[in-house]
């Protein structure tokens, strides 16, 4: 499947998720109270419920279909999506949640866990399904949109009483038999949209998320706050002058990779601001020469034109999101234990 990167995730100044930031801002313990930490539990479920989701659309989706993820699109009001998939003959919005225990539906009423809740995602899954409808009608009428609520966590047991026919709505363990309904349909179905046309139109309608994640200040991160960190288990890395750091997970991790890795974790945490080489080698605890962080900088990152000292663009997103900016020499290993 072709994953969509729309004119947002493109620009520089895009700001991370507030699961990407607040990963990071718990990881380095700007993060601590307990109700803070709770409330990221929360965030970090529908994140990974997304992420699984995906996952399964892109093992058991067709290789023509087009996607994109987390999104917010303005019809005459802002709305979220968070995974639209373009078929051949039809234009899908997932909306999906990762909960945990009894989910019931009565009488318009959303009880979790035997507790009524006023939050209610099929109303939110069919109003971003009306807005979608009306900004693809001006594009054409012919094009069906069909909104769909995933409930995708695995002890979420759901309860639907009242007859709901505006959405479809299913469980993990249907999300495969799903998938295969919409190639049977794709098959029956005459219509063929232009994807490539369509995803470029609704690019028009995308918007900045509405929800700022605020950001910290350098002067927030603190030494207690620095160091460098492996990637895999999140423990501290003890600096060598190898090519490779190593950690006693087994994990080595090229060392240029290591201080963009940092530095664009420190990008996430103060996005919508710039650094300076200073900064980087500061977050990265000190230990590598300040030259050779300066070397790596300026080999990934694009200079800011007209500032008075040397400047580097932050691109306000975790590495794993720009695997197509940056380029490496070499990849990381793990290290194999006998
Ligand atoms: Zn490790």
């Amino acid at each position: 499947m072709k994953k969509i990167i729309t004119s947002f995730s493109r620009n520089t100044a895009s700001q991370p998720t507030e699961y990407e930031f607040q990963k990071i801002a718990i990881h380095r313990k700007l993060i601590t109270s307990q109700n803070e930490l709770n409330q990221f539990k929360r965030i970090e479920a529908g994140a990974l419920g997304e992420i699984q989701f995906a996952q399964v659309m892109n093992d058991f989706g067709l290789p023509q279909w087009s996607y994109l993820q987390n999104i917010w699109l303005k019809d005459h009001a802002t709305f979220e999506c968070d995974y639209i998939l373009v078929t051949n003959h039809c234009v899908y919005i997932f909306e999906i949640k990762n909960y945990f225990g009894v989910f019931e539906y009565q009488n318009g009423q959303c009880k979790s866990r035997g507790v009524d809740i006023s939050y209610n995602p099929l109303n939110q899954i069919h109003n971003a399904t009306v807005h979608l409808k009306n900004l693809l009608r001006n594009y054409s009428y012919n094009i069906p949109v069909k909104g769909v609520l995933v409930f995708i966590g695995e002890h979420n047991k759901v309860l639907i009483h009242d007859d709901i026919n505006y959405i479809d709505i299913i469980s993990s363990n249907e999300v495969y038999a799903y998938i295969q309904c919409i190639i049977h349909e794709e098959r029956m179905r005459q219509v063929s949209i232009n994807t490539d046309y369509l995803l470029k139109y609704l690019e028009e309608f995308e918007v900045v998320n509405p929800y700022t994640v605020t950001p910290y200040s350098p002067s927030d991160i603190t030494k207690q706050h620095t160091g460098l960190y492996c990637k895999m288990c999140a423990e501290k890395l003890r600096v060598t002058r190898n090519l490779y750091i190593e950690c006693s997970c087994g994990f080595q991790e090229y060392r240029e990779h290591l201080i963009v890795r940092t530095a664009c974790d420190y990008g996430v945490l103060t996005h919508g601001t710039n650094f300076v080489v200073r900064d980087i080698w500061h977050f990265a605890g000190s230990s590598p020469s300040h030259d050779y962080v300066k070397k790596v900088l300026l080999k990934h990152f694009n200079i800011v034109q007209n500032e008075r000292i040397l400047t580097l663009e932050n691109y306000g997103q975790p590495l794993y999101n720009l695997t197509n900016h940056f380029s490496f020499e070499k990849p990381n290993r793990m290290l194999i234990t006998p």
